[in-house]
């Protein structure tokens, strides 16, 4: 089977992080490119594990040499999908990324057969319960992550797939069946 570009965006806080590790636990055929960033490590991060953490100096150059697949930025700090790992990881195997909206929309533009799925929650209510319990953010940047939610939940439309992220097994069997299909 063709191995798949997966692009997999969403509100903050709605599981995206949760998903996809279970897939890359459940799936040896299925690996996550790691992206890019200039925002400071949250604890428990390591370089290389969740991103690789840049300067912002170093980020800039990347731009320059036409590195990143896409970048964008958010709340202050650059995040870029590094290209030349895709690319040649797409060789072995099924790749997901994990962005945002907008960067999904260019990853679409760069390679037209990439799938784009967006999680979305069971309700705002839940959403806000997971954001406040999973206990990394500030009251602010809890804020200024609910203020996207209304954009990014009005572009549904733009991807190939919406997975309701209610109970955790059911939605990631949900996508384990967009990534074997043919
Ligand atoms: P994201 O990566 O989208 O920001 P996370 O994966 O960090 O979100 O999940 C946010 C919180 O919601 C975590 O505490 C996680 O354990 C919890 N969570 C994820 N999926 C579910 C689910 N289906 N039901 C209940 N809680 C969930
Ligand atoms: P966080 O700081 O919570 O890890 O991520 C903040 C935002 O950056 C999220 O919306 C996440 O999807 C987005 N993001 C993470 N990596 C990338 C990337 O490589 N490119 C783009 N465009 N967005 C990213």
């Amino acid at each position: 089977m063709k191995n798949k570009l997966l692009v997999i965006s969403g509100p903050s806080g709605v599981g995206k992080g949760t998903l996809v590790k279970a897939l890359k636990d459940r799936r040896k055929d299925v690996t996550e490119s790691i992206s890019c960033t200039t925002r400071a490590p949250r604890e428990g991060e390591t370089h290389g594990k969740e991103y690789f953490f840049l300067k912002r100096e170093e980020f800039l150059q990347r731009i320059a040499e036409n590195d990143f697949l896409e970048y964008d930025e958010h709340f202050g700090n650059y995040y870029g999908t590094p290209k030349s790992f895709v690319l040649e990881t797409l060789q072995k195997k099924s790749v997901i990324l994990e962005i945002d909206v907008v960067g999904a929309l260019n990853t679409k533009k760069a390679i037209p057969e990439s799938v784009l799925i967006m999680i979305v929650p069971p309700s705002v209510d839940e959403l806000k319960r997971r954001l406040i319990g999973r206990g990394t953010e500030t009251d602010e940047a809890i804020e200024n992550r609910l203020s996207r939610l209304d954009y990014e939940l009005s572009q549904q439309n733009e991807y190939d797939f919406v997975v309701v992220n209610d109970d955790l097994e059911r939605a990631l069997q949900e996508i384990e069946n967009i990534l074997d299909a043919q």
